[in-house]
C-alpha cells in the first residue's frame, strides 16, 4: 500500500485530498525536493533537506519541522512503502487561503511527501542521450526549487516532440542548464559548467559531481559556455537526481564525441557510482 504524508499524518495515498484553494495548486506557491533512494538508502539527504529549507526560506514559507524531524518523516515513508530503488518527492506550499496574490495573514503550510519506484537509467549511462537546444524563458530565481515549472515543462515538451530526452536551455547565447538537470562540457581536459547563481538550480548531483571531478583531477571552471562553445566540446554531460551522470551524445543535429560516451564521462560515472555504493548500508 502506497503512503503519503499530508502535514504530519502518514496515510494511505488513496485517502489524501488537496484543497482547491491550496496556494500550491492555484499559484505554484511552494517548493519541492526529489531525493534518490538506493536499496532503501536516502542519497545525499542532508544536502536535499538544506536546499528544501533554503528554497522555502527564500519564499518566506516556514517549514514547521526541524530538519531532523523531516529527515525521520522521509525515512519513515521509505520504510512504510518498503521502497528499494526509486525516489521520494516532497513539497511544501504556503497553505490554504481564499485566493488573493499577497500572502494570507493566516495560513499554515501544506506539506506532502510520497515515494515512487524508479529504475536507474543504466542504458543511458552507456549509450547517452540526445538533447535539444531551447531558449531559457524561466524567471530569474532559478536557484529556488519552486513549483512553478512551466518554463521547464514547455522546454521538455519541445525536446520530447523532437525525440530528445532533455532540453538544454540558453538565455540568448549563454547556456544555463537542462530543463531538469545541470549541464557540463569537457574540452581539452577541463570541465565547464554554469556557476551556481540565480540562473540555475545548484543540483545536489552537481555538487557531488564537482567533488568527483576533483578526485579524478579533472579541473572544473564554473563559467558559462556559449551555445557555440557547447557544440565544440569534446564531451557533454548532464546530471540530476534521476539521470545521475549521463552523457549527451547529440545536440540538435550535431553529434558530440562522434555520438559515443567519452573517457572523462566514464571516469566521472565510476567515481559517482562508488559514492552511491558507499551510501548503501544494507
Ligand atoms: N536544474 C534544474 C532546473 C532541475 O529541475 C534539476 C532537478 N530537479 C536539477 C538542475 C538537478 O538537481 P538535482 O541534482 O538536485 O536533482
Amino acid at each position: 500500500m502506497a503512503h503519503i504524508w499530508v502535514n504530519d499524518v502518514l496515510m494511505n495515498r488513496a485517502e489524501a485530498s488537496i484543497d482547491p484553494e491550496d496556494r500550491g495548486y492555484q499559484f505554484g506557491d511552494g517548493v519541492y525536493e526529489v531525493v534518490k533512494v538506493y536499496e532503501g538508502n536516502l542519497f545525499e539527504m542532508e544536502a536535499h533537506i538544506d536546499r528544501f529549507y533554503r528554497s522555502a526560506d527564500e519564499l518566506r514559507i516556514v517549514i514547521p519541522y526541524t530538519k531532523d524531524v523531516l529527515h525521520k518523516m522521509v525515512y519513515d515513508i521509505v520504510e512504510a512503502d518498503q521502497l528499494q530503488t526509486g525516489h521520494v518527492y516532497m513539497q511544501i506550499t504556503r497553505g490554504v487561503a481564499p485566493r488573493q496574490h499577497y500572502f494570507p495573514d493566516e495560513a499554515s503550510a501544506t506539506f506532502t511527501a510520497y515515494t515512487q519506484v524508479s529504475e536507474r537509467p543504466y542504458e543511458n549511462f552507456e549509450r547517452g542521450i540526445k538533447a535539444l537546444l531551447h531558449e531559457d524563458i524561466r524567471w530569474l530565481r532559478c536557484d529556488i526549487k519552486s513549483l512553478n515549472l512551466l518554463g521547464a515543462v514547455l522546454a521538455k515538451q519541445a525536446a520530447h516532440e523532437a525525440n530528445c530526452d532533455e532540453a538544454i536551455l540558453h538565455r540568448g547565447d549563454v547556456v544555463t542548464e537542462g530543463s531538469s538537470s545541470n549541464v557540463y562540457g569537457i574540452k581539452d581536459g577541463v570541465m565547464y559548467t554554469h556557476p551556481a547563481n540565480n540562473f540555475i538550480l545548484n543540483g545536489i548531483t552537481r555538487q557531488v559531481v564537482l567533488r568527483c571531478a576533483e578526485e579524478i583531477q579533472l579541473p572544473v571552471v564554473e563559467e558559462a559556455m556559449t551555445v557555440e562553445q557547447l557544440l565544440a566540446m569534446d564531451e557533454v554531460i548532464y546530471t540530476s537526481t534521476g539521470a545521475e551522470v549521463t552523457p549527451i551524445v547529440q545536440i540538435n543535429e550535431q553529434l558530440i564525441h562522434k555520438g559515443v560516451r567519452g573517457e572523462w564521462t566514464k571516469k566521472l560515472q565510476e567515481v559517482f557510482e562508488s559514492k552511491v555504493q558507499a551510501a548503501i548500508t544494507i
